[in-house]
């Protein structure tokens, strides 16, 4: 592409979006990413021949000069994956956080995904009880999505039900998952609810719709979708007459044995 550093960048967002494509999990328009960018990251894309500033409904000073890769509305992660500048883009926010420039990339008039009200939104909400959060993604795992239409939608039963399928559950999802109702997309509405959670979560499940997700990198985002969709997908495959998982008790002892603290409401310690 333009440079070996930004090439280096470019192949982990490509093969992170291609591997959401290839299993299934951002068929069509759907999936999109928003990473924001380090200060030397930055620096790669350079300043910009032409900028757009699009001005936000309600301000985030959180968010205050950051900048953020962020994935185009309307690009299929299939066509993403062989040409990434033109169903990508760099966002600048302005130093009030009022409104955002588009430096770089979304070639031709695109513009970022119609989920970027929840990413922002998250990213400036998680940013708070994670400083170093980079990550917010959004996409359809199958199995995940195919659970909230048979597991009532109660936030501690759901998470309980996704820890009690594998001993390692607990350990991927330390935190357990955050549940909306169901609501409209694409609104700020979702994405405040959703900020909410990422308060408390790194996991926000949306019913009949998907899951955004929080992380470190894009590692760490990618592993805690893999992890809950693979919990859902055994959750699902175990429906029948006779019903065994791990215990409450059995929890408790993977939490003591592996030095982790989830939050008491999914599990208590004592
Ligand atoms: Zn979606």
């Amino acid at each position: 592409m333009m440079n070996p550093q930004l090439d280096r960048f470019f192949e982990a967002v490509v093969d992170l979006c291609g591997d959401l494509y290839r299993l299934g999990w951002a068929e069509n328009h759907a999936g999109n990413l928003s990473y924001r960018l380090s200060e030397d990251e930055r620096r790669l894309f350079g300043e910009g021949d032409q900028r757009r500033t699009v001005t936000l409904d309600e301000p985030l000073p959180a968010l205050a000069g950051e900048s953020f890769l962020v994935t185009s509305a309307g690009s299929p992660f299939r066509l993403l994956v062989k040409e990434p500048r033109r169903h990508t883009g760099v966002i600048d926010m302005a130093s009030d956080g009022g409104s955002y420039d588009i430096v770089w990339g979304l070639i031709g008039d695109r513009r970022p995904t119609s989920e970027l009200p929840a990413h922002l939104r998250g990213h400036a909400e998680r940013g708070v009880v994670d400083p170093e959060n980079r990550v917010v993604l959004h996409c359809h795992p199958t199995h995940l999505v195919a659970m909230t239409h048979v597991h009532p939608l109660d936030e501690v039963a759901f998470t309980r039900a996704l820890w009690a399928t594998n001993s390692e559950s607990i350990l991927a999802i330390p935190e357990g998952i955050g549940l909306l109702p169901w609501m409209v997309c694409g609104t700020d509405t979702i994405g405040i609810e959703s900020a909410r959670k990422f308060r408390e979560v790194s996991v926000v499940v949306w019913p009949y719709h998907g899951v955004l997700v929080g992380g470190r990198s894009l590692q760490a985002a990618m592993g805690m979708v893999e992890s809950v969709d693979k919990a859902a997908e055994t959750w699902l495959l175990s429906r029948g007459p006779e019903q065994h998982a791990i215990e409450e008790d059995q929890l408790r002892e993977l939490a003591e044995e592996f030095d982790i603290h989830p939050p008491a409401r999914f599990l208590s310690r004592s």
